[in-house]
């Protein structure tokens, strides 16, 4: 009981004290490893051939957040801040620095330029990796004025965070206390038609579904009271959002390295 205890108040201080950079570990994980699942032969080798001994898609999938605080030019292109009323267009709500609809061609062109190094390209498939997740991530699409969710404070499930933290990461440790098979039900292997339906489109479609989330559920379900206390039924109604979100974009991240390396 004791360190059941402990656990607990050092994952919630982990959890209040950690600036939420996208998906949290367990996101990128599963995404890296749905991924992997479903790249071509060809995409398989090319992408091994920039990987070292030992790592794969799910292990380098968050290092654009390890290298965050010494690439600053990179802080921007985790998200979007697009208000839930804007239905449209994205490009205004994207700095010049860039953002992560704008980040991913760039991206996608340095991963595909055999002129380049190839530690230019292992970097370039890093962050790639990365910013597909994180665009399905519905707190990095949209915001109310509130750095996507950032300044949101909320209680779920004993952690005091913010609901850009709770998206993240704390609704994705919950699901997994109550289901354990939870991470191995999205990582199933998808078949031909499902494949096809979901790798339709590119980020700047995309990013409208994360959108829609957040407009429809992440913020109209909130409590009005701050911190926000999310409770089950918060989290039951968003559910089915994080899986589908999940499995998404590992479908998605695996179709584009089949498409950039499957030459
Ligand atoms: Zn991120």
């Amino acid at each position: 009981m004791k360190t059941q205890l402990a656990a607990l108040l050092a994952t919630a201080a982990l959890l209040s004290s950690t600036p939420a950079f996208g998906w949290g570990r367990e996101g990128h994980i599963i995404i890296g490893k749905l991924a992997s699942l479903h790249l071509s032969s060809q995409a398989r080798s090319q992408v091994a051939a920039l990987l070292n001994p030992g790592e794969t898609l799910e292990s380098v999938s968050t290092w654009a957040d390890e290298v965050r605080s010494n690439r600053p030019e990179s802080s921007t292109w985790h998200y979007i801040n697009i208000p839930i009323t804007a239905n449209s267009s994205w490009r205004k709500y994207c700095p010049d620095s860039g953002c992560v609809v704008s980040i991913i061609p760039g991206m996608e062109r340095r991963l595909a330029d055999r002129s380049l190094s190839r530690d230019q390209r292992r970097e370039a498939l890093f962050f790639l990796v990365h910013f597909i997740a994180d665009l399905h991530q519905p707190m990095h699409i949209a915001d109310m004025g509130d750095r996507g969710g950032n300044d949101v404070p909320t209680v779920y499930n004993s952690y005091a965070g913010n609901l850009h933290g709770t998206w993240d990461t704390g609704l994705i440790l919950g699901y997994k206390q109550t289901d354990a098979a939870m991470f191995d039900r999205i990582a199933l292997r998808a078949g031909f038609w499902e494949r096809r339906r979901i790798t339709r489109g590119g980020p700047e479609q995309w990013i409208w579904e994360a959108h829609a989330i957040s407009r429809d559920v992440a913020y109209p379900d909130l409590p009005k009271q701050r911190p926000a206390l999310l409770g089950q039924d918060y989290a039951r109604a968003a559910r089915p959002h994080v899986e589908r979100q999940l499995r998404r974009a590992g479908l998605r991240t695996a179709s584009v390295l089949n498409r950039i390396l499957g030459r």
